[in-house]
């Protein structure tokens, strides 16, 4: 049987972990919407829809007046906010503490300097939130490349999603501070994203593939998929049937490392897969 090396990150992040908490809390009283799922996971998404707490898709205009809503750990826009405020809806704030820092820093910047870098995703809801708090005021920058492009001057703040990779935060700086007398630049990125990196780093030198597990659709797990196919053979996968023999033959130490959001259940489910894979090579 092959060898099985788990990331000392695996599973949820404290700001997921929080969120699920509050709402399984708020959702005791009746249903609670979230504009958006809760976390990366279709199945656990459904387990949480049968306990009250209903995705309604990032639409607030499908609440109704007088609901409970439960702002994800993302945050959320500042005008969403309001509409949802106009509406007479109980809100149930599940922000991570560490997305409102960044946004405090973003309104603290902006004021500051009038313009701000974000260096992030322009369509991830977290860096949606951030700039609501000072519109027009923040550019967003997927990395170094388009940092070339931006004209100089005189001062400026720069941040970074919470979940980005810090390699191209640092290199987005870099150009940034060749362009401008003066950057403020705060590395926003969050320790545990920043861990959940470093540890598949060191996990990829030891296995002979990697799986990384969690949405397809989740941001920070495909910055750590992108991470790990530099470093490994590496499959991004979200559900224990994506593991095939074919992606495990000949291979003896076969490392997991996970998003954010995925839940340790499912980690178990693939560990088992493997095994019994490997069992009857
Ligand atoms: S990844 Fe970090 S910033 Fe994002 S929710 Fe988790 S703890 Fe918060």
């Amino acid at each position: 049987m092959a060898k099985i090396l788990k990331s000392c990150y695996c599973g949820f992040c404290s700001g997921v972990t929080l969120a699920i908490k509050k709402a399984r809390k708020a959702s005791a009283g009746g249903n609670i919407y979230t504009l958006g799922p809760i976390i990366h996971n279709p199945q656990v998404v459904e387990n949480l829809r049968r306990n009250n707490i209903i995705d309604q898709s990032g639409s607030p205009a499908k609440i109704s007046s007088g609901s409970c809503v439960l702002i994800r750990s993302h945050g959320i826009p500042l005008h969403i906010e309001k509409e949802l405020e106009n509406k007479n809806c109980r809100i149930v704030d599940a922000t991570c503490p560490k997305v409102k820092k960044a946004q405090e820093i973003f309104s603290r910047l902006a004021e500051r300097y009038g313009r701000v870098f974000i260096v992030g995703k322009k369509t991830h809801p977290e860096v949606k939130g951030i700039i609501s708090r000072a519109p027009r005021k923040g550019i967003v920058l997927p990395g170094p490349k388009e940092a070339k492009k931006i004209p100089s001057g005189k001062k400026t703040g720069i941040i970074a999603q919470t979940t980005y990779r810090r390699e191209v935060f640092f290199a987005t700086v870099f150009e940034i501070i060749k362009k401008f007398d003066v950057v403020e630049m705060h590395n926003t990125i969050c320790q545990e994203t920043i861990c959940r990196q470093e540890e598949l780093k060191k996990l990829a030198k030891k296995v002979d593939v990697l799986f990384i597990v969690g949405g397809k659709n989740s941001s920070n797990t495909k910055r750590l998929f992108e991470l790990g196919r530099e470093l490994a053979d590496a499959y991004h996968i979200e559900i224990p049937s994506e593991v095939l023999p074919s992606q495990l033959k000949g291979r003896e130490n076969i490392g997991i490392a996970t998003g954010a959001s995925t839940p340790m259940e499912i980690v178990e489910e693939i560990e088992k897969k493997i095994q019994k894979l490997t069992k009857s090579k």
